[in-house]
């Protein structure tokens, strides 16, 4: 059995480290001593919480197991938009030291807060989760996740540098600066998600610099779901390692689960965030093993701590133990969200699975957009599929037949008759963060 984490002389004289092999038992009693201080500070200091549970009629008393969690009202994106800004935070804006807000698209952001002692945890999880992955001290990193309010780039910055890597803090954008930094700077490592780095492997191809040809060894990539084709796509083409880190704004940030050299699954930071699983319809709590929405609680956040916040994202928590050792369970990497669930014609569709039938059909990852639209009453879906140059062809013949590849792959794999159409390349919109896949026109009555 590989136990690559725990023979590794470095890691053992890492306490943190230490943290993700802690005897199960005593794992579970501090997760309830910290599950039971965070509700009663959230009780104490946050009057939504103490609303909720008083409606429930439920006291922080109660909780005397890690099972009594099931007691306590859920949170909801929704909360965070009506309190905002500051209305969940559970200590005095004195003792604040970052705000961030989520991207959110549509109206207010939602705004998180973080007390000294809040951000040392942040960067401790992503530190070890950076460990985890065979990521060092001596890595020189380009994090092109964006800085700013997103949690994303200075998040991991924070992992790397509690890690002491060197960092080269570039953001999102100006992809030929991306290309020509990491050449003339021997970058090791990168840290960003995952579709910016596909356009920024395009550029690399265009500017005649092969990526295979630098010196970086591994990327954590996340903040949006990616699949195992892509993964496989990006190290064929690159020989760069790829592992996946997740996490959400509410929470931490990313960080609250992150692969291992295994890369069989995300392993939860268990000691400062409470996993679970429930059914999205009856919200009924699942048991380790079956799939369902994720629900997380956080167990040392003090500026802003969140009960069973309902993450939308579908996965589930695996039964066994990794083979790495670590006791904090894993979650299935995320495909897939409630929200994101496309209904056409009655026929569940995800994103996820276009991306899939895509990579099935020509073993490349193109540029895409999905548009839905109504036409004569009936609800589209159209595949823009931007054409990159390899696919290129002069003649109309070849086009039409990679076109009709293309359809008959997305159709398997949804069931539902689509639209697909072969866009010039460069003509689809481009996101240096995470990639906006879907555009829904569609009319509603
Ligand atoms: P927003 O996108 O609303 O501004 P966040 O940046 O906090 O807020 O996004 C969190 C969401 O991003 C998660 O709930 C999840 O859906 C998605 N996400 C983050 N990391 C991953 C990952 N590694 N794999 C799949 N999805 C992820
Ligand atoms: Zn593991």
């Amino acid at each position: 059995m590989r136990s690559t984490a725990w023979n590794d002389e470095e890691n053992k004289v890492l306490p943190e480290m230490a943290l993700d092999f802690m005897p199960e038992e005593q794992l579970r009693e501090l997760q309830l001593q910290r599950l039971r201080a965070t509700v009663k500070l959230a009780y104490e200091k946050v009057p939504l919480f103490r609303q909720r549970m008083d409606e429930k009629g439920v006291k922080p008393e109660d909780i005397k197991t890690l099972k009594d969690i099931a007691k306590v009202p859920f949170t909801m994106k929704k909360d965070l938009r009506d309190t905002y800004p500051y209305g969940l935070f559970a200590v005095d804006l004195s003792e604040v030291v970052r705000l961030h807000a989520s991207s959110g698209t549509t109206g207010k952001p939602i705004v998180v807060g973080y007390t000294k002692e809040d951000m040392e945890v942040w960067a401790s999880v992503i530190k070890r989760g950076l460990l985890a992955c065979g990521f060092r001290s001596t890595d020189i990193v380009q994090n092109f996740f964006g800085y700013g309010l997103f949690t994303g780039g200075l998040g991991i910055h924070g992992g790397f540098e509690a890690l002491g890597a060197t960092i080269v803090p570039i953001s999102g954008g100006n992809t030929e600066r991306q290309v020509m930094l990491m050449k003339d700077f021997g970058v090791t490592a990168l840290a960003g998600t995952p579709s910016y780095f596909l356009r920024i492997m395009d550029v690399a191809e265009k500017m005649g610099i092969s990526i295979r040809d630098l010196g970086v060894k591994r990327a954590m990539f996340g903040a949006e779901p990616w699949s195992d084709g892509m993964r496989d796509y990006i190290e064929e083409k690159t020989g760069i390692k790829c592992y996946d880190i997740y996490g959400l704004s509410e929470i931490v940030g990313p960080g609250v689960g992150c692969e291992c050299e295994c890369r069989d699954g995300m392993h939860i930071f268990e000691d400062h965030f409470y996993p679970e699983i429930v059914d999205p319809e009856t919200l009924e709590p699942l048991p380790d093993g079956e799939e369902g929405e994720l629900v997380l609680s956080t167990l040392s956040k003090r500026a802003m701590p969140i009960l069973r916040y309902r993450t939308r994202d579908i996965t589930a928590i695996e039964k066994t133990r990794c083979k790495c050792g670590r006791t904090i369970r894993r979650i299935r990497r995320i495909g897939r969200r409630t929200d994101d669930m496309i209904i056409l014609r009655g026929v569940n569709v995800f994103p996820s699975q276009i991306e899939t039938a895509l990579l099935r059909a020509e073993k490349i990852l193109p540029n895409y957009l999905i548009v839905l639209d109504t036409k004569n009453n009936m609800d589209t879906l159209e595949v823009k599929i931007e054409v990159t140059r390899e696919m290129m062809s002069d003649s109309m013949g070849a086009m039409e037949k990679l076109n009709k590849k293309f359809k008959q792959s997305i159709e398997q794999i949804l069931g539902v008759s689509v639209i697909v159409t072969l866009c010039e390349p460069d003509s689809l919109p481009k996101s240096e963060g995470k990639a906006k896949r879907v555009l829904d026109n569609r009319k509603r009555m």
